[in-house]
């Protein structure tokens, strides 16, 4: 009990700034995170399919990142398929990859609005 103490009080404690648990100052002070380890992982894995390469020599990897990065990429896809689609509006074939290419992404994205 004594151990326990002691280390507590040597440990400053401080509220996550995103779900309020008790962490230990030394996070924010030595890494730089202001949220616990159950937030830091929950936000490290975000796992983005993407599709590579062209024609018959295509293949999915998973690219994993940051949920900070993985909205902004998300975002900017978006963004590229809209710009994308107004320049080959009049291109099936083009459409029709494009589609594909997107369906990941796009399932994610469902997934999550649901999940919050
Ligand atoms: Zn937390």
């Amino acid at each position: 009990m004594y151990t326990s103490n002691l280390t507590a009080n040597k440990l400053k404690m401080i509220p996550c700034s995103k779900c309020g648990t008790k962490m230990p100052e030394l996070r924010l002070t030595q890494y730089g995170y202001n949220f616990c380890v159950n937030c830091s992982s929950v936000d490290r894995k975000c796992g983005l399919p993407v599709q590579m390469g062209t024609g018959d020599h295509t293949w999915t990897e998973t690219v994993i990142m940051s949920k900070e990065d993985y909205l902004k990429h998300t975002e900017q896809e978006e963004l590229l398929l809209a710009e994308k689609k107004k320049d080959s509006a009049e291109v099936l074939d083009f459409d029709k990859e494009d589609k594909r290419n997107l369906q990941g992404p796009y399932q994610i994205i469902n997934n999550m609005s649901n999940e919050e």
